[in-house]
Order: C-alpha cells, then sequence, then structure tokens
C-alpha cells in the first residue's frame, strides 16, 4: 500500500517537473516591429485579408499580442526555462532559487 503511495507520489512529481520545463509558458512582453512582422506572416499563412489589426492583448501595460479581425489571437509565449536570466549576484545556492521557483508556483 505505501509502495503504491510512494510511486504515486514520484509519478506526479516527475510529470509536474516535465510540465514546469517543458510545457509551462509566460507571456512576453512584444515589440511593434515583431507585432508588425508577426501579424503580416499571420496574413501571408492564413490569406487574411483584414486592414488593421482588431485590438491588443495587454498585461501589465505591456503589449504581449494582438488579435485579428478574423478571429485569429496571437500572444507571445516563451518557456519559462527559454526566459532570459540578467546575471545577478546572488549568495542564494541555485538548487535553493529553483526549489523557491518551485514552491512559488504551486
Ligand atoms: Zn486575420
Amino acid at each position: 500500500m505505501l509502495l503504491y503511495l510512494l510511486l504515486g507520489f514520484w509519478l506526479a512529481f516527475t510529470v509536474y517537473c516535465f510540465w514546469f520545463f517543458f510545457m509551462a509558458k509566460t507571456l512576453q512582453p512584444l515589440t511593434w516591429d515583431n507585432l508588425a512582422l508577426t501579424w503580416r506572416l499571420h496574413k501571408q499563412q492564413t490569406g487574411c485579408t483584414a486592414s488593421r489589426v482588431h485590438s491588443l492583448l495587454t498585461r501589465n501595460d505591456e503589449v504581449v499580442g494582438f488579435k485579428c479581425w478574423c478571429g485569429y489571437e496571437f500572444s507571445q509565449r516563451r518557456l519559462i526555462t527559454q526566459r532570459v536570466l540578467k546575471p545577478r549576484v546572488s549568495k542564494t545556492p541555485l538548487s535553493l532559487k529553483v526549489a523557491m521557483t518551485l514552491e512559488e508556483k504551486r
């Protein structure tokens, strides 16, 4: 019985870690250049004829995506593990920092 519990726990933990590193994504601010480029690409790929963007998706006063008149929605997402890390001097050991990040996300 205990063995099954333990196995279940480890399975859940493994799946969670996998999700955290490979699936969890955050919204990233989009520059106007990027926005224009992405929209042009969308029009090219889908044959969309909209002459302008329907609305902009914002979060924390930053543009993170757009919505087209055709219903297409784009938001810039990046894997958490791909986030650009600012070089920062810290006395916290890396393993502890990772554990703290995991706690915050729970
Ligand atoms: Zn469109």
